[in-house]
């Protein structure tokens, strides 16, 4: 990127920052107070390559893009690959990383996978304590002192998402690292992604989160409809949650339904917070066996429904 500026504001700092961290340490609660308001849409093209939610934040300073990567595994299948790989990847196009974690002295083999990762990368790291409103000081403070030197961070901050303290402290040391330049997204922009591509991600995030180990990401999610009514009050959305074997689609359903219900009333819930508005939200169980070991389906899973469909 060149350093740029803009007439009459001054220099302007803009940049990509990729969003690290395990699934429940909170990069959706962080993303949604730090930008404060619903995700709106834009008309950009999505990057078909890419499913990862971009949540672009806006100041006079300017502009910092997140990139929410789909989380760091270790391969077991394609599906497994293209996530690792993803994550990676992520990592070469941003100008700076932003590595959430929950206060804890423990460092697992994750955390271990992630920093060797992060060494690798030479990218400026910040890394973020989350909620911190949780635990006692001393819990912050041990925190600290056991990551301090698992790789080298630019910056250590403590927050509390949930509770937007310290967000602004946040901010300024990303606007430390990233470099000079002008914005790459109208100063309106919150995302570049359709509603509907991150409306399936929120989706699957809910069903693997509800599932834990038990279905390793061998979900894929369509969107199937998605419709606001005419008079506004309301977005009806059917999708299909779709699963490798008949066993799986038993769990995924559960007893009486009530495993598909909890999925699906979490999904709506943060639906409902990115459109502003009510949603009704239909979900089915599909089976469609290895699914996960082509490579097209892969790249597309989450939002392809002629290749998820045939
Ligand atoms: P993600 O999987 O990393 O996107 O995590 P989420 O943003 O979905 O958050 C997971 C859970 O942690 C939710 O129940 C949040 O309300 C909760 N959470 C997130 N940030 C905080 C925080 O700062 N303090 C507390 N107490 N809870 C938080
Ligand atoms: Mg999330």
């Amino acid at each position: 990127m060149e350093a740029g500026m803009e007439t009459g504001t001054g220099a302007i700092k803009s940049g990509f920052v990729a969003l690290i961290g395990r699934p429940n340490v909170g990069k959706s609660t962080l993303m949604n107070h730090l930008i404060g308001q619903k995700i709106a849409i834009t008309s950009r093209k999505p990057q078909t390559t890419r499913n990862r939610i971009q949540t672009i934040y806006n100041s006079e300073r300017g502009q910092i893009v997140f990139l929410d990567t789909p989380g760091i595994h270790k391969a077991k299948n394609k599906l497994g690959e293209y996530m690792v790989y993803a994550a990676e990847s992520s990592l070469k196009d941003v100008d700076a990383v932003m590595w959430l974690i929950e206060p804890g002295d423990y460092i697992g083999a994750a955390e271990q996978h992630i920093a060797k990762m992060l060494d690798r990368c030479g990218l400026p790291i910040i890394l973020v304590i989350n909620k911190i409103d949780k635990v006692k000081k001393e819990v912050v403070q041990s925190t600290m002192e056991a990551y301090r030197n698992i790789t080298r961070f630019e910056d250590i901050v403590c927050v509390s998402a949930l509770h937007s303290r310290n967000l602004e402290a946040l901010i300024d040391s990303l606007f430390r690292v990233l470099p000079y330049g002008p914005r790459f997204f109208s100063e309106e922009t919150i995302t570049d992604q359709p509603m509907r591509q991150i409306a399936s991600e929120m989706i699957r995030e809910k069903a693997l989160r509800s599932l834990g180990e038990e279905i390793p990401h061998g979900i894929a999610v369509v969107i199937d409809k998605m419709r606001e009514r005419p008079d506004g009050s309301i977005t009806d959305i059917e999708a299909t949650i779709i699963c490798e074997r008949e066993s799986h689609k038993g769990i995924i359903i559960g007893k009486n339904g009530a495993m598909l219900k909890k999925i699906g009333t979490e999904a709506r819930k943060e639906i409902e917070t990115m459109l502003g508005g009510k949603v009704n939200l239909k979900l089915w169980v599909k089976v469609r066996k290895d699914w996960r070991e082509s490579d097209i389906l892969v790249k597309n899973y989450g939002y392809d429904k002629k290749e998820l469909r045939e």
